[in-house]
């Protein structure tokens, strides 16, 4: 089986994400690159159900390569990333607080220093309908360099070395997406200014960008 080890980790993930509450029933995909192949979770298999030999193999162009499941509708995403960047791992949910921030606000107000980890401020890509090529470039110029990207009226998507790395980035997403929303409800959050990012960048907080691999 191609990419077995990886499929193998698309399966323990979407279990972790189902149980860690950040996906409900079928929302959410992830994926995983290896070279220039890719496993991804297949579409509308809700992620707790995941077993390796239904998760696709696809090539970075989207051509299917082994498994017989419709890879997930969002897969444009996906492949917009990787064909962007040497990201080796990407995360989409539906998360709670991520969702609400997306359907509220242009940018998540950098309220707590962590959003450094994130490599900066996370931006919301504009709406799209899900599962279209428009979405997945609106996604791909909102990202940037950053980890974590917002959907408007949608969800969060994160970005990794390894999946290990991209499910962390979104557990992070959301706490702070939590914490601006729970702010919002105590008083007026003070916002870090630019000087105080920076500090945080200075002390080695922010992940070295992905290289580009577009020409
Ligand atoms: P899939 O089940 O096709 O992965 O879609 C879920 C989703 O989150 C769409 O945005
Ligand atoms: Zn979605």
């Amino acid at each position: 089986m191609l990419l077995a080890e990886q499929r193998r980790l698309l399966c323990e993930y979407g279990r972790g994400a189902v149980q860690t509450g950040l996906v409900i029933g079928t929302s959410g995909n992830l994926s995983v690159r290896l070279g220039d192949l890719v496993a991804v979770t297949p579409g509308g298999v809700a992620l707790d159900r995941l077993e390796p030999g239904i998760c696709p193999v696809i090539d970075i162009e989207g051509h299917p390569v082994e498994g017989e499941a419709q890879p997930s509708s969002e897969t444009p995403l996906h492949l917009a990333i990787y064909t962007a960047t040497d990201a080796g791992a990407v995360v989409h949910t539906h998360s709670t607080f991520a969702t609400v921030v997306s359907a509220t606000m242009a940018e998540l107000p950098p309220v707590h220093y962590n959003t450094m980890l994130l490599g900066g401020t996370v931006r919301v890509a504009d709406y799209a309908t899900y599962g279209t090529p428009e979405l997945a470039a609106n996604v791909r110029a909102a990202l940037g360099d950053r980890r974590a990207v917002l959907l408007a009226n949608h969800g969060g998507v994160t970005v990794g070395d390894d999946l290990a790395q991209a499910f962390e980035a979104t557990r992070l997403l959301e706490w702070l997406c939590e914490v601006y929303v729970r702010a919002r409800a105590v008083g007026e959050p003070r916002v870090l200014t630019e000087e105080e990012l920076a500090a945080v960048a200075r002390r080695g907080m922010t992940p070295a960008p992905f290289s580009r691999r577009e020409s």
